[in-house]
């Protein structure tokens, strides 16, 4: 069986109260359009920040219900495509980003983004290396913007978080309540101006529930690698947070060797910003699954 669901049906925070948008059993395609993060406001290049409406910017589709979840259960999105449906838009802004001390003139550019190419400007055209910014679960309390990162998944830029990867998150309300957005065509580690090419999208997953204890969420697992997702308010306070969050894989999860674990960690590891322009910064550590197969360790399948 399979279901679909349009990018009208979105939310601004997660949440337990969200109302769900559709139910799903595990193992179940869904199949899903996504708005870019300004809820398609920004078409033309005289769009600017002046008019936009900010309580509907980072929309996610969803939320999804998915049936058979509950709270403590490790839900794995498995990912089956992320494909941009283009154009993106991009903005810079004066002191917004890393970057804003820098810009005196807000712009808004428009960037084709057609045959797996993004073309700035007519005069540079890049590969596509499309990616969800926002993908989580609601948190067993509270409310998250999704402007922001955090243990449920959220605003978390990840590059990694593509077509083919598998994404593993805690769940923390019954029913998980699952949504994603924020589709980039492309985007480089850092996202420094505060955007990638920004653009819809439509995105096509399968939820489950896998038994995994202890494993460390945000957690993603890729053809070749894992990598674990740490949300703070410095990049010093994430990027420990990360390092701690993989040995505790390693060591508790996968079984290594303390020693062999840090030495690993040191020899053939990555710590990589994922952005540090979100009201919290996300950086990542990335391990080869290569290794953990020399240490008889394998995720369930
Ligand atoms: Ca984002
Ligand atoms: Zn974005």
């Amino acid at each position: 069986m399979s279901h679909e669901l349009t990018r009208d049906k979105a939310f601004f925070a997660f949440s337990r109260e969200l109302e769900p948008q559709l139910r799903v059993a595990l193992g179940e395609e869904v199949r899903m359009t996504t708005h870019d993060c300004f809820s398609g406001q920004l078409k033309t290049t005289a769009d600017t920040l002046a008019t936009l409406d900010w309580s509907i910017t980072n929309p996610a589709t969803g939320p999804v219900y998915i049936e058979g979840t509950k709270p403590g259960d490790i839900l794995r999105i498995d990912l089956h495509e992320v494909r941009p449906l283009g154009p993106s838009v991009m903005i810079a802004v004066p002191e917004v980003g890393a970057l804003g001390h820098l810009i005196t003139q807000e712009e808004t550019a428009i960037l084709d983004t057609r045959d797996d190419t993004v073309v700035f400007k007519d005069k540079v055209v890049v590969p596509q290396r499309p990616m969800l910014g926002v993908i989580g679960v609601a948190p067993a309390e509270g409310e998250v913007p999704n402007s922001t990162p955090g243990v449920h998944g959220g605003n978390m830029d990840c590059t990694l978080i593509t077509s083919g990867t598998k994404l593993y998150l805690t769940v923390g309300v019954e029913g998980a309540l699952f949504g994603c957005g924020d589709m980039h065509a492309a985007m480089g580690d850092g996202e420094v101006v505060v955007c990638g090419a920004e653009t819809p999208g439509e995105v096509r997953f399968t939820p489950d529930v896998v038994d995994i204890p202890g494993l460390p969420t945000p957690f993603i697992e890729t053809s070749d690698l894992v990598a674990v997702v740490a949300a703070a308010e410095s990049t010093d306070a994430a990027y420990k947070m990360a390092l701690d969050m993989m040995h505790g894989f390693l060591t508790r999860v996968a079984g290594l060797p303390v020693n062999d674990a840090a030495m690993l960690m040191s020899l053939v590891g990555d710590l990589r910003f994922c952005q540090v322009v979100d009201p919290l910064v996300t950086v990542r550590f990335e391990f080869p699954k290569k290794v953990l197969a020399a240490y008889g360790y394998s995720l369930p399948a």
